[in-house]
């Protein structure tokens, strides 16, 4: 049985790393180039011009040969001082470790606590930074898509917030799960540091992380006090000009990069969104049927990306996702932190379409049923009503 279940292909639908598409696939399998030399400036520069139509900005995006963390490092030591006071939102998993690693950097991390359910909130943050008279607070860090539940949280929102207090803090926000799957935009936002990476909505394998800054984050990066050499933004953009890296760069990933960015665009950035909420919703109506509860429990907040399920109490997620794994060749997200074994995730980021997904939602289906857990049959019919529907699945700008 075993080696039945392992013929075809393996479903990968944790939350990130996303399947990587063939023909991204098939542009890395090159040689590696002289990356001092004029092929690698010209594969630089169009990947760095490539890069600004995906953040949709006009200013610089810096591309490290990191994972995420590091593209959340650099974001902070760029723009900040040790001693400074940082507001942060409880959001989940990501947002714990995105604090944990602020404190241990020297800021002063004022978290706005959650239940993990929801995105972060515009109003408590509005009222925090309208109480600091004196600008204490020095920036804004929010993630995006919170990959352990979830929730997306309303970005335009939060800018909104930030301009009613009238407060000059930087915005920094981790778009690391939801850059290229979920709308998002730098400059009309007023991002001033937005920080992703390869392995989810990009389509490309994990590898490198990615800050893109405002004026005035490069302002700040002018005065900052923070010791930093490797992720130092200014040795960056001196050789970025021309294409170039102040170290070696990942060669074979920007070949991947360069392919993915044009996969992109010849879907066009509002059609793969619209795909992505239309792959949501078809998820939370099989979840409905099943008789489960989506994670998240703001309807305007549902991630694109990721659909967070809770188990039935008394039934564990990671035997679930056993049972899934050994009998369908699918891989589910775990519940992380808090969460583990009281939610599965289920990924529909990147390259993911209708027929993958009802795939997926087939191998939930028959998973809950083999490791016995409560639930009513008729998930992936209800899905599949919604996949036959044309359309967006409601997708619409916050
Ligand atoms: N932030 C979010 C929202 C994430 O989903 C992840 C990883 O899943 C990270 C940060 C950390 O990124 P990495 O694992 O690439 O270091």
């Amino acid at each position: 049985a075993r080696s039945m279940a392992r013929s075809g292909q393996h479903f990968l639908q944790i939350p990130g790393p996303s399947p990587v598409p063939e023909r991204v696939l098939q542009a890395m399998d090159r040689q590696v180039i002289d990356h001092r030399g004029p092929e690698f400036g010209r594969l630089g520069r169009e990947v760095m011009d490539g890069c600004r139509s995906i953040f949709r900005t006009a200013g610089p995006v810096v591309i490290y040969p990191s994972s995420g963390t590091g593209a959340w490092e650099a974001a902070i030591v760029n723009t900040l001082s040790p001693g400074d006071r940082v507001l942060m939102a409880e959001t989940g998993q990501f947002a714990t470790l995105w604090r944990q690693m602020a404190a241990r950097l020297g800021l002063e991390v004022e978290f706005i606590p959650g239940d993990w359910r929801r995105g972060a909130p515009p109003d408590v943050i509005e009222a925090t930074l309208a109480s600091d008279r004196s600008h204490a607070i020095k920036a804004v860090m929010v993630v995006h898509n919170e990959t352990s539940t979830g929730a997306l949280s309303r970005v335009p929102a939060i800018r909104r917030a930030i301009d009613a207090a009238g407060h000059p803090a930087l915005f920094m926000v981790d778009t690391i799960s939801s850059l290229g799957s979920a709308d998002y935009r730098h400059d009309e936002w007023q991002v001033d540091v937005t920080i992703a990476c390869s392995q989810k909505g990009l389509m490309l394998p994990p590898g490198l992380g990615f800050n893109a800054m405002s004026e005035k984050a490069l302002a700040a990066s002018r005065t900052n006090r923070m010791p930093r050499s490797y992720w130092d933004w200014a040795e960056m953009l001196k050789p970025n000009a021309n294409g170039f890296f102040p170290y070696t760069p990942a060669t074979t990933l920007l070949y991947g990069m360069r392919e993915a960015i044009a996969i992109l665009h010849e879907e066009g950035l509002d059609a793969v969104f619209a795909r992505h909420h239309h792959l949501a919703a078809a998820t939370r109506a099989a979840v409905g049927a099943w008789g489960l509860e989506v994670l998240c429990q703001e309807e305007a907040e549902h991630s694109p990306v990721l659909t967070a399920v809770m188990m039935p109490p008394g039934h564990d997620a990671d035997h679930l996702r056993k049972v899934v794994l050994e009998s369908c060749d699918m891989s589910l997200g775990a519940g992380l932190g808090k969460l583990a074994g009281k939610v599965f995730r289920i990924g529909h980021l990147g390259a993911c379409n209708s027929l993958v997904l009802a795939g997926a939602l087939s191998g939930v289906e028959m998973g809950l049923a083999r490791a016995g857990v409560p639930h009513r049959a008729g998930g992936v019919a209800a899905a599949l009503a919604v996949l036959a529907e044309p359309g967006d699945g409601g997708l619409r700008t916050q």
